[in-house]
């Protein structure tokens, strides 16, 4: 047995032998054409554009119909790619000038704007490259007029093993006996990562050689949810795997039954479920109807990928949509947290590299620092309040002062007096929120909730800056501890706080999306707990079999206790009412 951890690109789990698919080792020789024929070439190299062009129109239409206009994108990309001169007239000159087959003057083309797309700073940048490779490939076959068809041999439900997938291939895949799929390279942003997480199909990818490790035939785990794959399980692995994986997919269909039942314990206890949202995402119909409102809007990810903020205008449009699919339920739009891991590439002066960027320059503080950007925003979300039906939030991240909240309500009301005067006045109040994810911001509660209307617990950053330890850094992994007692005791101590002055107060964090720390949670008297939309229904289902005195009574025992191991014995033994 061999496990190899890479990145998670899309959740679930697949079991089932791989099908490796071989690298394409075609080999282009350098041929030259006589001069009297570079005419000939190059309408032959135009030929395989037009046609290259007339498949993706072809696939675009497809991935429309299959999958949304949204992934359809990818596939305009590679037709910009087709259209683009940086490409196209390189080629056409090499064929010209230098006599080059169109074959060889495409491949060294395709080399030189390769190496320059890996000297890019940015990842998203940097796997552009995939793209290229991809559209590459399909002016050879067009050129050549032979098809790879990588997939051909599959001849029962694999997990398809590669170094590399091209988009092209995973929306391929959908049609074939694909359980999930797992690549060497690749990062959470790259197109296939996204179109797998589209197709709802695992896939893990980053897992570094993983492809030279496995053979055919191999049986292997394939576990989206965590970013690992195994090769050969253990049989005793194998079955807890499968048992898991029956239970996902039978909780998946039972649950679709409780979808339009009251959110509350068997005893009444209501607890409000909110979902938690990342606003380049289109949010369905389904996810919003199901929720009582949205509890945390990471705005940040509008500002990455590019050079240029976004501006008001965008931001407005952006937000208004979202708010609009939740109808009268409140929109929880967070400030943008920026800094940390969600690097920025914004233009914002002569920043020094960070050497403890969680540390550092991050959320609040760096919209303090820039205050341009938190006021376009603010604005932004005050033009929303005014135009859409729901309560409209406004949060912020990283708060480890109470002073920042004051400096953030100056701009706000400025902001507010500013279009009152032009009309512009929100439909509702708006109210304004600390996240409490750093332990000064905890142990200064008093201090922070005279200032705020309602609080959130990021427990994700919590956890981190509680037992000291990265929340994306490998080596200690094993450290980052939901179950510690400071985490409960700390979490304790928030709610207590809020409820001690009638602020409401949520989890947005991953904690609240873990079935298992719910009977303690609820038992503490929290009020809304904000989830990823897919834990949505599993976790309304772990609510609505408590007793909420039970949860009451696990709640003081846990805080009680001085290890993880003794905490996480209670919770994962906590006896549920239909079990
Ligand atoms: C958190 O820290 O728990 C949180 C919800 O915010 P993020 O994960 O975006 O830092
Ligand atoms: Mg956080």
């Amino acid at each position: 047995m061999i496990i190899v951890k890479g990145i998670s690109a899309s959740p679930g789990i697949a079991i089932g032998p791989a099908y490796i698919v071989k690298p394409d080792n075609t080999v282009i020789e350098k041929r030259r054409i006589p001069s009297t024929n570079t005419v000939w070439e190059l309408r032959r190299f135009e030929e395989a554009v037009e046609k290259s062009m007339a498949d993706l129109d072809a696939s675009e239409a497809q991935v429309k119909s299959l999958l949304g206009s949204k992934y359809s994108k990818v596939i305009n990309a590679h037709k910009l790619i087709l259209k683009d001169p940086l490409l196209i007239s390189a080629v056409k000159n090499k064929i010209t000038n230098e006599q080059l087959s169109a074959e060889y003057a495409l491949s060294v083309c395709v080399k030189e704007i390769t190496s320059r797309f890996e000297n890019l700073k940015e990842e998203l940048f940097r796997e552009r490259k995939y793209d290229l490779a991809d559209v590459a490939k399909r002016l050879f076959e067009n050129l050549t007029k032979k098809k790879q068809n990588k997939f051909s041999a599959i001849k029962e439900p694999s997990i398809i093993i590669a170094h590399n997938l091209f988009p092209s291939d995973t929306i391929n895949l959908k049609s074939k006996n694909v359980l999930g799929f797992a690549t060497d390279i690749g990062g959470k942003t790259s197109h296939t990562a996204i179109l797998a997480q589209s197709m709802q199909m695992p896939a893990v990818v980053g897992l570094s050689d993983a492809s030279l490790q496995i053979r055919d035939g191999d049986l292997i785990i394939l576990d989206g949810e965590t970013g690992v794959i195994i090769i050969n399980p253990e049989p005793k692995i194998l079955q807890d795997y499968k048992k898991e994986q029956i239970k996902i997919s039978e909780a998946e269909q039972s649950l679709k039954n409780i979808s339009s039942l009251p959110n509350e314990t068997v005893d009444g206890h209501k607890v409000a479920l909110y979902i938690n949202y990342d606003p380049r995402r289109d949010v369905k119909a389904w996810d919003s109807f199901q929720s009582d409102g949205l509890g945390l809007l990471r705005t940040e990810f509008i500002y990455m990928d590019r050079f240029d903020p976004p501006g008001e205008e965008e931001q407005y449009q952006i937000y208004k949509k979202t708010a609009q699919k939740f109808g009268k339920r409140p929109v929880t739009i967070r400030l943008a947290d920026l800094g940390g891991d969600k690097i920025t590439q914004l233009g914002l002066g002569r920043r020094e590299k960070e050497s403890n960027p969680f540390m550092g320059c991050r959320g609040i503080r760096l919209f303090l620092k820039y205050p341009e950007l938190m006021f376009t925003q603010i604005k932004a979300i005050v033009r929303t309040s005014a135009e859409v039906d729901c309560p409209v939030k406004i949060m912020i991240p990283m708060v480890s002062y109470a002073e920042e909240i004051r400096e953030v309500k100056k701009v706000l009301k400025e902001i507010v007096r500013e279009f009152s005067s032009n009309g512009i006045i929100p439909r509702h109040p708006l109210e304004l929120g600390a996240m409490i994810e750093v332990p000064s911001a905890a142990l200064s509660l008093d201090g922070i909730l005279p200032e705020v209307d309602f609080v959130s617990i990021g427990t994700n950053d919590l956890i981190q800056y509680l037992i000291a330890v990265d929340r994306v850094n490998q080596e200690v992994a094993d450290l980052y501890d939901p179950y510690h007692p400071a985490v409960l005791r700390t979490i304790n101590f928030i709610i207590q706080g809020c409820r001690k002055k009638g602020k409401p107060v949520s989890i947005c964090g991953e904690m609240a999306s873990d079935p298992e720390m719910i009977p303690f949670l609820v038992g503490l008297g929290i009020d809304i707990l904000s989830l990823s939309p897919r834990m949505f229904l599993r976790i309304k289902s772990v609510l609505r079999k408590l007793n909420f005195k039970d949860c009451a009574n696990l709640a003081q025992a846990a805080l009680l206790m001085t290890s993880s191991e003794e905490i996480e014995n209670l919770t994962d033994n906590f006896p549920l009412s239909s079990d």
